[in-house]
């Protein structure tokens, strides 16, 4: 049997114990290789680590805008499996993020690009987005695969003068052609599912731009945090999200 179709052989077996998903709003086939279970457990230990970690806010005005909008938000996700729940960190950080299975943390410092509850929907529903999206879940299974596919074609091509070409450039190919625009993919995927999930819980989408404005003036000057270096750059996703927005106003109700 030669080296190629044993390769291709060895692909088809793994691929036999992916499981193909499906994304919400935007219906984009994934693989992944965890189980909801796998992941929901992932998420809920990460959770409680965090929780002994940092210092949870008691600021009334803040958590009661955080709890009332993420409830609005979770009821739009129709995910009874999902337990979902509401932390504001008392840290001056420009950012938030959403465990898997629906623990949500929204850091005290990006209440300052937020003016009103339309504006925090925003940036829960992208969060939720990626856990509903099960982004995290998708990317180690890429990172996983393609460990995998160096490993199987290296033994394959192993002796031979071309393990050291398909060892360069599969690393290269691996991390530049497939693991690094899944980043960029699942922010603006995340950008979208977020969007019709506000509108669907009865959110303006137009406050989509006003936030993503807010965000670029907050930026200017101050050093990037590491969360925007990975995101796509404000104007683009404005760009993006003004395309989008007339298809989110169908979701309102
Ligand atoms: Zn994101």
């Amino acid at each position: 049997m030669s080296k190629v179709i044993k390769f291709i052989l060895s692909f088809l077996v793994l691929f036999a114990f992916i499981s193909c998903s499906k994304t919400p709003y935007t219906n984009r086939t994934q693989l992944i290789m965890f189980s909801p279970q796998q992941e929901m457990q992932m998420g809920y230990q990460s959770s409680r680590e965090i929780l002994k970690k940092e210092k949870i806010s008691k600021d009334p005005r803040l958590n009661s805008m955080v709890q009332r909008v993420g409830k609005n938000i979770a009821n739009a996700a129709k995910r009874d499996d999902y337990k979902w729940e509401f932390y504001v960190i008392d840290k001056d950080i420009l950012n938030a993020f959403c465990l898997p299975g629906g623990k949500i943390f929204v850091y005290k410092g990006l209440f300052k690009a937020v003016e009103n509850d339309d504006q925090l929907a925003v940036v829960m529903a992208h969060e939720v987005a990626h856990a509903l999206a099960r982004h995290g879940a998708e990317r180690v299974s890429m990172i996983q695969l393609a460990q995998i596919g160096q490993v199987v074609g290296g033994a394959v091509l192993q002796g031979s003068k071309y393990e050291n070409i398909f060892n360069a450039a599969y690393g290269l190919g691996a991390q530049f052609g497939v693991i690094l625009p899944y980043s960029r993919t699942f922010e603006y995927e995340s950008d979208e599912i977020g969007l019709y999930l506000m509108t669907n819980a009865g959110y303006d989408p137009n406050e989509s731009i006003k936030f993503w404005q807010n965000m670029k003036k907050l930026k200017k000057g101050a050093n990037p945090p590491a969360f925007l270096s990975t995101h796509p750059a404000d104007n683009d996703r404005i760009a993006r999200l003004k395309e989008l927005i007339p298809k989110a106003l169908k979701y309102y109700k």
